[in-house]
C-alpha cells in the first residue's frame, strides 16, 4: 500500500489541502491562553468531552449522547471503520471520493467494494440503490459535497442509499466535511435531517475547513445514541486532549463565524468558477470551498509543474482513477485566487 500524501512545498500561493485561507479572528489566541491558564495539566482530560459534545450538539438540536468528538474527522472515520468495518467485512463508496474512505478500510483489512460515479460525477439514486443490493456493504460512504469533485449530493440519493444500507443491517456514513460551502441555513439539505434513532446513519463533520482550525485536529460524528455508544468502546481512552476540547469549547462561542467565512469563501468561488470558464479548461460545479478543473489540450500534471514552478501549488489528482488529467484548486483569499488564475493563464498561454 502507498501512504496518504499531499506534498507540504514551500510555495507562495498554497492551495492544495482545502484548509480555510484565513486564520480565526483576532483575540482568538489570547481568549485561548486564558482558558489554558486554568487547566489542570497533572489530571487527564474530561474522557467524555462531555462538555464539548452538548456544545457541538446544540448546534444540530441533538444531545450529547448522539455526538462522538475526535481528532479530525479522519479519526472519526478511522473508529467508525475500526468499529463497524474489518475482516470479513465490506466497505462500499462511490469513486472518485476521498482517498481516506478506502485507505483506513483496508487497513482495518475489509474489502473495498466501488462503484463508479456518472458522467460528471453524477449518482442517481437508482444506480446507488442497485450497487448497495449487489454488494450489502457493512459500511457505505457517501461524500456530499464530495471530494475532489465538488458534486453535491441529490438529498434523494442519501435517502435512498439510507433505506438500502437499513435493509440488510449495514450502516450508512455521510462525509460532510464542506456541507457550509453548499449553501445556506435554512434550505440547505444535510443528511442531518435524516437522522434518527433507528436510521444506521452517521454524518461527519470537521472543524478543519469552514471552522479554520485544521492545525487543532478536530472533528465529530453525529448518529444514534446506539452507534455512539460503540464509538467510545472502541477509541482510545482519554483521546481528545484538554487543549482540543479548550479550542473547540471557545470556537463555539461564536458558531456563526464558520457560516460567515464559508459564504465569503463561496463568493470567491464563483468568482474563480468565472474566471476558469474564460481559459482552456474543463470544470465541474462544486459545492465545496475548492474546484476540480482539467486543463484541455495540456497535461495535467505539466501543468501543475508549471504551476509549483510559479510558486502556486494545487492538488495534482491527475493519476488519480476516473480523474485523469484533472487537478484542484482550494479557493484562497481574493489575492491568492488572483495569482493562482494569473499562472494558470500563464502556463495555458
Ligand atoms: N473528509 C473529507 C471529505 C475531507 O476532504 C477531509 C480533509 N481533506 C477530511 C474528511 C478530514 O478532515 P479532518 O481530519 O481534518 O477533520
Amino acid at each position: 500500500m502507498k501512504g496518504y500524501h499531499s506534498p507540504q512545498v514551500d510555495v507562495r500561493v498554497r492551495l492544495n489541502t482545502n484548509e480555510s485561507p484565513e486564520a480565526p479572528p483576532e483575540g482568538f489566541g489570547a481568549a485561548l491562553a486564558e482558558r489554558l491558564a486554568r487547566i489542570d495539566w497533572n489530571r487527564y482530560p474530561a474522557r467524555s468531552a462531555g462538555e464539548l459534545r452538548s456544545g457541538i450538539a446544540g448546534l444540530h438540536g441533538a444531545a450529547a449522547e448522539n455526538v462522538f468528538a475526535a481528532n479530525g474527522s479522519n479519526e472519526v472515520i478511522q473508529t467508525l471503520l475500526l468499529t463497524y468495518a474489518g475482516p470479513g467485512r465490506r466497505v462500499g463508496l462511490f469513486s472518485p471520493t476521498y482517498a481516506l474512505h478506502a485507505h483506513i478500510a483496508r487497513i482495518v483489512g475489509s474489502e473495498v467494494v466501488t462503484a463508479p460515479r456518472g458522467p460528471d460525477f453524477a449518482l442517481g439514486a437508482g444506480e446507488a440503490a442497485t450497487f448497495v443490493a449487489a454488494e450489502r456493504p457493512d459500511v457505505l460512504f457517501l461524500c456530499s459535497p464530495n471530494n475532489p469533485t465538488g458534486t453535491v449530493e441529490d438529498p434523494r440519493t442519501v435517502q435512498v442509499a439510507l433505506e438500502a444500507v437499513a435493509d440488510y443491517g449495514g450502516v450508512l456514513v455521510v462525509d460532510e466535511a464542506y456541507v457550509q460551502f453548499s449553501g445556506r441555513e435554512p434550505g440547505r439539505f444535510s443528511a442531518v435531517d435524516l437522522l434518527g434513532r433507528d436510521a444506521p446513519l452517521v454524518v461527519c463533520r470537521t472543524f478543519s475547513k469552514a471552522w479554520a482550525l485544521a492545525a487543532v485536529r478536530l472533528g465529530y460524528a453525529l448518529g444514534p445514541a446506539g452507534i455512539i455508544d460503540e464509538l467510545h468502546k472502541v477509541v482510545l481512552p482519554y483521546h481528545l486532549d484538554v487543549m482540543t476540547q479548550e479550542i473547540g469549547l471557545l470556537c463555539l462561542t461564536d458558531a456563526a463565524a464558520a457560516d460567515r467565512r464559508a459564504a465569503d469563501l463561496v463568493a470567491q468561488r464563483e468568482r474563480l468558477a468565472g474566471r476558469l470558464a474564460q481559459l482552456p479548461v474543463e470544470q465541474w460545479p462544486s459545492g465545496a470551498n475548492f474546484i476540480l478543473f482539467r486543463p484541455t489540450g495540456r497535461d495535467g500534471a505539466v501543468v501543475w509543474q508549471e504551476l509549483v514552478d510559479r510558486s502556486v501549488l494545487v492538488r495534482d489528482c491527475s493519476s488519480w482513477e476516473g480523474l485523469a488529467g484533472c487537478l484542484r484548486v482550494t479557493v484562497g483569499t481574493p489575492e491568492e485566487n488572483s495569482l493562482f488564475l494569473e499562472a494558470l493563464a500563464d502556463v495555458l498561454r
